[in-house]
């Protein structure tokens, strides 16, 4: 493991900018569009904060946790050392949100504080009466007694009913503004700092941040003790206690997971996590963290997944039996440098985490599978984009690449494909006109280096970008930055290469147009379409074909039984036969679409086995769509192993 890290360090040479002289580089002053929205500190101030983070300079915080599963709650302590910097403030104010606090010490000494009335969406304001000791740049630790309470939207917590193994589980989801419901915090992406962590509970612990020891307290609970070394921001953290084991994926990888599904884990991963890893080092620089392990988490985990450092939290759905979901794990690796490296200031940037880490994901595939599937990629990510931005119920607030959240609007409310989507376009967009990878990624590395364990907003991203490129200047001015940054709507589309989308697409014009044409019958249908047509497809190929074959308005598949079923036979082996989660809800969607009866008891059995919500909210809709009593007898038998956020939308979406 560690030959393997200081052989790729020795090959990393830092990059260095053109060479400019002096005067250019502090002369660089960008278009006027960009120089007139700039904040007026730099980076911006984050609005989506109660503390006064500005104030002090935060240097190191420890964690003393207990988890205790019969409660529902975790408490301790969080000490935090640092610095005031600001001369004329007098007072600590921190981010809580549906916390106790117990206790307030700087350095070792009680001190009175007051915990202000909850306001919605931030939360409720810790306010500490320093005394005077604190004086300016002295360092000093601030230490908080606190406890979760039943409200608390930090963690996660699941009874043995809702877990394979019978044990409880609880894992947290902190992302965007939910550290300050786990401890009081300055909570907010400007603020890094490194992390101890000891957290005590009667199951195993994962934490974003490296193992140091496991200490048996003799009373049923042990001690697990973690330190991240490389300064996070509070949101970064993750946590997850359960029945966990772990086995090696890779030379500096493991995965943890519930006994019964190790085995399978270990045979997903194996090889290639480590493969995607140094396909990252070669187009950024080598892998800062030391260890890159993932949690795949209990069948109810909502989510897709979560980019704590050191240990990516995961859906077990992106277990394929075929390796065919793995690409995934591109997106949460590249977030080990943008977002967990090099992070957004606020969330007015997300666009900084998720544009790039999206971005370097498909470089991550590129490298692997070649460019036509990053393309592909690509373009089906075009599609998400303008499916989010038509469903959106405010479009002309939300899908501007640079958002406003300074009037306290929750960041979550804000959260959709755009950051991700639209912020990759701009960035392939830049890599195209600057003249492709070539050209482009002397400018990642130089970027990723001058940010790194920083935080900072879009302007100081453009000043970069402008300084680099000093000599490309008339080519980055011509760019509409009026559009890309601050217009709603959809940008300016790319010119992609659709080779895969032109294979899939024409495939399924081609059942179309035998259907239309009254070829319908089994023998018809054999003769035009053989499994070889989509043998050489990759899954996301077979999630758009089923896609396309649902969305064509003119083929009523439920007037179109035998065709329907001969599909299935025909390509059986990719489709039928997927243990994809992606494929086999597009499989469902296309049986219920053409209304295979026999296909509605094998949903409902589905829905027993997955709990993100990506699959189970459209599984239960579609399984409502054409057997109503089904569907509510197979939520009244499994409503309680969901996660409890999944259970109430399913309830609210069954009943409307
Ligand atoms: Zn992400």
């Amino acid at each position: 493991m560690l030959s393997q890290f200081t052989r790729s360090l020795s090959c990393f040479v830092k990059p260095t900018p053109p060479k400019l002289n002096k005067l250019t580089r502090t002369m660089t002053v960008l278009p006027k569009i960009l120089q007139d929205a700039r904040p007026k500190v730099s980076p911006e101030l984050d609005y989506s904060t109660y503390s006064n983070y500005q104030n002090f300079k935060i240097n190191h915080t420890d964690l003393n946790l207990n988890i205790s599963f019969d409660d529902s709650i975790v408490n301790g302590f969080v000490t935090f050392n640092l610095n005031k910097i600001d001369k004329s403030c007098n007072e600590i104010r921190l981010d809580t949100s549906f916390l106790t606090v117990d206790s307030v010490e700087i350095d070792d000494a009680k001190v009175d504080f007051q915990l202000k009335d909850r306001l919605e969406p931030l939360g409720s304001q810790l306010i500490i009466n320093p005394p005077t000791a604190t004086s300016l740049n002295n360092e000093f630790n601030l230490k908080l007694g606190f406890s979760t309470t039943k409200d608390c939207t930090a963690l996660q917590w699941l009874n043995g009913e809702q877990t394979s193994s019978g044990k409880p589980y609880v894992f947290s989801q902190l992302e965007a503004i939910h550290a300050r419901a786990l401890f009081p915090c300055f909570d907010t992406p400007s603020v890094k700092s490194t992390f101890n962590a000891a957290i005590t509970s009667t199951l195993p612990v994962v934490f974003s941040g490296i193992e140091q020891s496991v200490v048996d307290n003799g009373n049923g609970t042990k001690t697990y003790n973690f330190k991240q070394s490389v300064p996070i921001p509070a949101y970064l953290i993750g946590i997850a206690s359960g029945d966990l084991v772990s086995g090696e994926i890779g030379p500096r990888s493991k995965v943890y997971t519930e006994p019964f599904r190790l085995k399978d884990c270990e045979w997903e991963f194996s090889g290639d996590v480590e493969k995607f890893i140094q396909a990252a080092e070669k187009i950024i620089f080598p892998y800062e963290w030391g260890t890159y392990d993932i949690l795949v988490n209990v069948n109810s985990y909502p989510y897709g997944g979560m980019e704590s450092p050191n240990m990516t939290f995961a859906t077990p759905t992106l277990i394929a039996y075929d390796k065919s979901n793995i690409d995934v794990i591109a997106h949460e690796l590249a977030h080990s440098w943008s977002g967990n490296l090099v992070t957004n200031c606020s969330w007015n940037h997300f666009w900084l985490n998720e544009g790039w880490t999206v971005y370097l994901e498909r470089r991550i595939v590129a490298a692997i599978h070649g460019e036509a599937t990053r393309h592909f990629s690509a373009l089906i990510g075009w599609n998400d984009l303008a499916n989010s931005i038509s469903a959106m119920k405010n479009p002309d607030r939300f899908s501007t690449l640079i958002q406003n959240l300074n009037d306290g609007t929750d960041p979550d409310e804000a959260f959709s494909s755009v950051p991700y989507e639209k912020g990759f376009n701009l960035l392939f967009h830049l890599e195209t006109i600057l003249g492709g990878p070539k050209e482009f990624d002397p400018f990642i590395k130089h970027y990723f280096t001058k940010f790194s364990k920083k935080s900072l907003d879009s302007y100081q991203f453009f000043d970069t970008l402008f300084e680099f490129f000093a000599d490309k200047r008339e080519i980055l001015d011509a760019v509409d930055w009026e559009t890309w940054l601050y217009k709603p709507g959809m940008p300016p589309k790319p010119k992609f290469i659709t080779t895969l989308a032109d294979n899939v697409y024409s495939l399924a014009e081609k059942w179309a147009t035998e259907i239309k044409n009254g070829n319908t019958t089994e023998d018809d249908l054999k003769q035009a379409f053989t499994a070889a047509d989509i043998k050489d497809f990759n899954s996301n190929q077979i999630v758009l074909f089923l896609d396309t074959l649902v969305q064509n308005k003119e083929i009523q598949w439920n007037n179109h039984h035998t065709a329907a079923k001969t599909l299935l036979k025909i390509y059986e082996d990719s489709i039928v036969k997927s243990r994809n989660a992606e494929v086999v809800f597009r499989t469902y969607r296309f049986e219920i679409t053409a209304q295979l009866k026999e296909s509605y008891p094998q949903l409902a059995e589905w829905l027993a086995t997955v709990g993100r919500m990506k699959f189970v909210r459209p599984g239960y809709r579609l399984l409502n769509s054409v057997d109503r009593p089904l569907a509510l007898a197979t939520f009244e038998k499994l409503q309680n192993i969901y996660h409890p956020i999944c259970k109430a939308l399913v309830k609210q979406d069954l009943e409307a």
